[in-house]
């Protein structure tokens, strides 16, 4: 047998859900990447936003690899040091109640939503139980979280598909208003729509609809899977929108790296989900749990959340030298850029010349390690104008 090379392994036996970059990634420090054949890369994606702290980052390692060596699982049957410190951790930083963990971002949202639908089950009956959701959301791709997605390329394929959402535009209250009806359960909404192309809702926008939602005992769930974990500048994107959802979710930067995904509710919801009604063999792992700890404890110190919000300043000042860059939508680390040209032939062109960027709808988006120091910055901002100049 002749050894086949990566990419043609990957041709040959993994299912095409995803086109892929030309490029396979081999190890990595901070916000660089290197591929297998020993090229560098300037890393302003971060594997979506996952590793919040860069490659390896020396303290998560030794916090994952002290917990592998102590205990790497045990069953949801066992109490367990590691899930409970983190979500005391999350419930505290945020002026909440409870977690739920499962592993992923969409598992998160199914859980959020089921925890909803509990909710008005209990009090109301089973008929109030929709959701509204807002256009251009991205929740999930399970079943449940495609539906609730609010954008039809996700709804096919698969039928059929989960009842009960009905979706309204972005930043209309009336629109809001006039979808809500008694069988209205819950409003759930990205505070800044990543996958949708990083749009930033509007502060006044999403206060009243938080206040009406409360007046109407609507439960608000936010997803912060994308804008979590000090993405934004604040610990979650919800902390600079002066509300207090009743659900929020969290997943991809929350475990540096390794795959986790949170639930967490208000007190008014704490007491909802009972023995039974939600679980997940691999939730709450201690290994994935003890990466997460770590991640909190760094991001969650005024000093790191203020280096964050300067980097985007500095970051969003450098993409605003550029000619070819329209316009820079932006909080924190979380960027949309707005450029004349295709993004994803772009995209495709900084990989090519040492950067790893993605696009999101059609604008460049820049989720770069937390930790991205101002010189990676500035090379990033090389390749990306000497690109776009080509
Ligand atoms: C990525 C993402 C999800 C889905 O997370 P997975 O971990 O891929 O299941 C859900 N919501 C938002 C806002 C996301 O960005």
């Amino acid at each position: 047998m002749t050894p086949q090379s990566t990419k043609e392994l990957d041709q040959q036996y993994i299912m095409h859900t995803y086109g892929r970059y030309d490029v396979a990634l081999a190890k990595g420090k901070g916000a660089v990447a290197y591929d297998e054949d020993g090229k560098r890369y300037i890393d302003v994606s971060s594997g979506i936003g996952v590793n919040s702290l860069g490659y390896c980052d020396e303290g998560w390692v030794q916090a994952i690899t002290a917990q592998a060596q102590t205990i790497q699982h045990m069953s949801n049957y066992f109490y367990s040091a590691q899930p409970s410190q983190l979500a005391e951790k999350l419930c505290k930083l945020t002026n909440m109640s409870k977690v739920c963990f499962g592993n992923s971002g969409a598992e998160a949202n199914e859980c959020a939503i089921k925890i909803a639908r509990k909710y008005s089950f209990d009090k109301y009956g089973a008929e109030r139980s929709e959701i509204i959701t807002l256009r251009n959301s991205f929740h999930g791709r399970t079943v449940t979280t495609l539906s609730a997605t609010g954008q039809d390329v996700f709804h096919n394929y698969f039928f059929p598909f989960t009842d009960g959402f009905s979706f309204v535009e972005a930043g209309d209250m009336d629109a809001l208003k006039a979808a809500v009806t008694d069988k209205t359960c819950a409003v759930m909404l990205e505070l800044i729509q990543g996958e949708g192309g990083v749009n930033i809702l509007d502060k006044d926008y999403v206060k009243a609809l938080a206040d009406y939602c409360n007046d109407n005992d609507i439960l608000v769930i936010i997803d912060e899977v994308q804008t979590g974990v000090a993405r934004t500048g604040k610990l979650f994107a919800f902390q600079n929108y002066g509300v207090q959802p009743d659900l929020f979710t969290a997943a991809k930067g929350l475990g540096g790296g390794l795959p986790i995904g949170v639930c967490v509710c208000g007190e008014k919801l704490s007491g909802v989900m009972t023995p039974s009604t939600h679980g997940s063999t691999f939730g709450a792992n201690p290994v994935v749990c003890a990466g997460a700890n770590y991640v909190i404890d760094t991001v969650s110190d005024e000093a790191f959340l203020q280096e964050v919000r300067e980097k985007g300043d500095y970051l969003e000042q450098q993409l605003r030298t550029i000619p070819a860059v329209k316009n820079v939508r932006r909080m924190g680390l979380m960027v949309g850029i707005e450029i004349e040209q295709d993004a994803h032939d772009i995209a495709a062109k900084c990989v090519q010349n040492g950067l790893l960027i993605i696009t999101a709808k059609d604008v460049l988006r820049m989720l770069p390690p937390l930790t991205i120091t101002k010189e990676n910055i500035d090379e990033a901002i090389t390749i990306l104008k000497n690109t776009l100049e080509e």
